[in-house]
């Protein structure tokens, strides 16, 4: 049986004047249900560009993407809409709370747009804000506001939750408890798409690890064997420049 999110021979191409630019080229990767998958990779690499093909809110220039069977990548914009609100669930770098709903009302609004919402009240429990449901945006700290975006995303229900970039808006000491409610949900089973540069959690949390650079799928493996024994010199050369900085 195919994997349950397939990429085959990926591409995606931007034309910006006279000049193209392969942001994706020509990648392939897979993740199982249940897993919980990172990319990794300097800036400019085509992180993103994967996750908003997988989230269907960028179209492939070649290549397929299925998620459950189904070619999302063959999607009219129609089946697009529908995709977007009951498939798929995104956490980005900036939260983007509407500052004057509450928190409980934030996951709310979410809730209202797909089919069969979980009930808003029990994922704030989830990520550990029941007790700032009726606070505003403003009143919470980035680490929280964060936690709410990432019960909106839950709050639909989704087959698969990227998150872009989740911790890198976050002062250092918030980290934590973004990854620790990512972690759980691993834990729970969600299908997990993540682009981060925490290189720990990547190791110790994640059960795949994809490296990418200019477009191009570098090398990927389990997450233990990724980071244990990289085998690719260009792989090596990036841990160990993150290593420094880190
Ligand atoms: P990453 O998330 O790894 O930093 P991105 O996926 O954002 O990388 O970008 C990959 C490449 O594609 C970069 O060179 C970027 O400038 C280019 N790119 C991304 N989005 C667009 C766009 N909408 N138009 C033109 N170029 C883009
Ligand atoms: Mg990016």
């Amino acid at each position: 049986m195919a994997a349950f999110v397939t990429f085959e021979d990926v591409s995606k191409v931007y034309h910006s004047g006279e000049i193209e630019i392969r942001a994706v080229d020509h990648i392939s990767f897979t993740i199982e249900k249940g897993e919980f998958c990172v990319i990794v990779g300097p800036s400019g690499a085509g992180k993103t560009t994967v996750l908003n093909m997988l989230g269907g809110m960028d179209a492939c220039s070649g290549g397929t993407i299925t998620v459950d069977g189904t070619r999302v990548s063959g999607f009219n914009a129609r089946q697009l809409t529908t995709y977007r609100r009951h498939d798929i669930g995104f956490v980005f770098q900036f939260y983007n709370l509407v500052g004057n709903l509450t928190a409980l009302e934030n996951v709310e609004l979410a809730a209202q747009i797909c089919k069969d919402p979980l009930d808003a009240a029990t994922v704030l429990n989830e990520v550990g804000l029941s007790a700032r449901a009726n606070n505003f945006p403003g009143q919470l700290s980035g680490g929280e506001q964060q936690r709410v975006a990432i019960a909106r995303a839950l709050a639909m229900d989704p087959e698969v939750i990227l998150f872009d970039e989740p911790t890198s808006a976050l002062d250092p000491e918030m980290v934590g408890e973004v990854l620790s409610v990512m972690q759980k949900l691993a834990q729970e089973g969600l299908t997990m798409l993540v682009v981060t540069h925490e290189m720990g959690f990547a190791r110790n949390v994640s059960s795949k690890t994809v490296f990418m650079e200019n477009g191009v799928v570098v090398e990927q493996a389990p997450s233990h064997e990724f980071f244990a024994h990289p085998r690719e010199e260009r792989t090596r050369e990036f841990l160990r420049k993150i290593e420094h900085t880190a």
